[in-house]
């Protein structure tokens, strides 16, 4: 076995050579083959590239037409992807900008996409109801894999809200971002010289607020036959910003009419509702309930509900009431009509928000009695129930959202009474101070 011998001996001349080192060098030598061996149980760099497998191939220019561009990334969507082990090979994602009498089913079907997914879209918007009515100019991107399976849908709903959906494990999931903006208060005074509508037209007030401001004060104050000829009229509104541009929300903080007889005033509350300077009511309180009577509820709220086929969460954000086709509803809180229309899921519906802080929905209605920005006092027929969209039968499903989270509606802390509660007074006050400070008048 010349190899053996070959290796003993080999052995026996390292042995030596070992024995006959200085003392420094030999424990140099072990220090090597220590960094020898670790190095040897790092991965390879080839390893290492196995695991970057997504890679993302845009099709050459196959998108013809004006209104497809190259679309950028979808930021969002690829992280959520980036947590999962999704093959970007072969994905393409493109742009579509919206055209008059453009409707998602016309364009899923241009795309090549199937009905259910659009189906499954709607479904998750149901929390938001944002999907029903596209509007021209407005963008929406599509990132679609090789198999023409819709892998996420974002798009562009207004100045504040971007909506996206994403396939995870097979049900989309939804996502609706608002950017807050920025909220500036500016200050508008004048006086009377003839009609109060033109007068606070020409210091820069707009018909929504100039309504705001008579509706708020309708029951202390007649402004056609109380108002004279002099009298002032001091006004603070809150208006929303984003990216240094006016969106058109805006929100009146506080008014104060001065007759030569007296002020007349009111200041918004953080809960929606306009009090007097001592705390007291200017309209009803809110009501509970949004139909008449004590309705059988089927179906309560309920974050954590399972779909009876699908077995999937998905969340009941309203409260049903077993109610006939055709009854009555009504608005539970002053307000104003922030959207209304249709649904495919949740069919003909009113969304109305309360000040900043609360808004209620109202969902299946068979007829609509408002329209959108107008707006309405506690206690107003807005509607009658029904059984439109996806529903298993008549009923009404009320929500009831809190800085646009929903919340049980039957459980929610409402201000019920018409004068501010004991304990939201202090709060009010240094509300109603600060207001006053920045008019001026203290
Ligand atoms: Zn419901």
């Amino acid at each position: 076995m010349p190899f053996l011998i070959r290796f003993k001996a080999l052995l026996t001349v390292f042995i030596s050579f070992i024995n006959n080192l200085p003392r420094k060098h030999f424990f140099a030598l072990i220090i090597l083959f220590v960094c020898l061996l670790v190095i040897s149980f790092l991965p390879s760099q080839s390893e290492q590239n196995k695991n970057i497998k997504r890679q993302l191939t845009l099709p050459i220019q196959t998108l013809s037409e004006g209104e497809y561009s190259k679309a950028e990334p979808i930021d969002t969507e690829r992280e959520q992807y980036g947590k999962s082990s999704i093959d970007f090979t072969g994905t393409r994602e493109i742009q579509l900008i919206i055209k008059e009498g453009d409707s998602l089913s016309n364009l899923f079907q241009k795309e090549g996409l199937s009905a259910a997914v659009l189906h499954e879209l709607q479904e998750a918007d149901k929390s938001h109801l944002r999907l029903g009515n596209l509007v021209p100019g407005q963008e929406i991107k599509l990132l679609i894999d090789a198999d023409n399976k819709l892998l996420a849908l974002k798009m562009k709903i207004d100045f504040a809200n971007t909506l996206s959906f994403v396939l995870k494990d097979s049900s989309y999931i939804s996502l609706l971002e608002t950017e807050k903006g920025e909220w500036r208060n500016s200050y508008y005074q004048g006086s009377v010289t003839g009609s109060f509508y033109i007068n606070a037209k020409q210091v820069g007030l707009s018909a929504g607020q100039i309504q705001q401001i008579s509706s708020a004060l309708q029951e202390k104050f007649d402004f056609n036959r109380q108002l004279r000829a002099g009298d002032t009229f001091h006004v603070l509104v809150s208006k929303q910003y984003i990216n240094g541009q006016y969106t058109y929300d805006s929100e009146v903080l506080a008014v104060l009419i001065k007759t030569n007889r007296q002020t007349y005033s009111a200041f918004l509350s953080e809960d929606g509702r306009y009090y007097d300077a001592d705390g007291q009511g200017l309209g009803k309180a809110y009501r509970r309930l949004p139909v008449d009577g004590r309705p059988r509820i089927s179906s309560g709220f309920n974050p954590r509900r399972l779909h009876p086929v699908t077995k999937r969460v998905r969340p009941h954000n309203g409260t049903d009431f077993a109610v006939g086709t055709g009854t009555k509803v009504y608005t539970i809180g002053d307000g104003i009509v922030q959207r209304a229309g249709y649904h495919p899921a949740a069919g003909n519906y009113i969304v109305i928000k309360h000040g900043r802080k609360y808004t209620t929905r109202y969902l299946h209605l068979s007829k609509i009695y408002v329209r959108k920005g107008q707006r309405i006092k506690m206690g107003r027929l807005i509607a009658k129930s029904g059984n439109t969209g996806r529903s298993t039968g008549p009923h009404l499903h009320y929500e009831f959202h809190i800085y646009n989270k929903p919340v049980n509606a039957m459980r929610v802390n409402l201000p019920l009474s018409k004068e501010i509660s004991k304990k939201h007074k202090k709060a009010f006050n240094k509300r109603r101070d600060s207001f006053l400070k920045e008019m001026a008048e203290i």
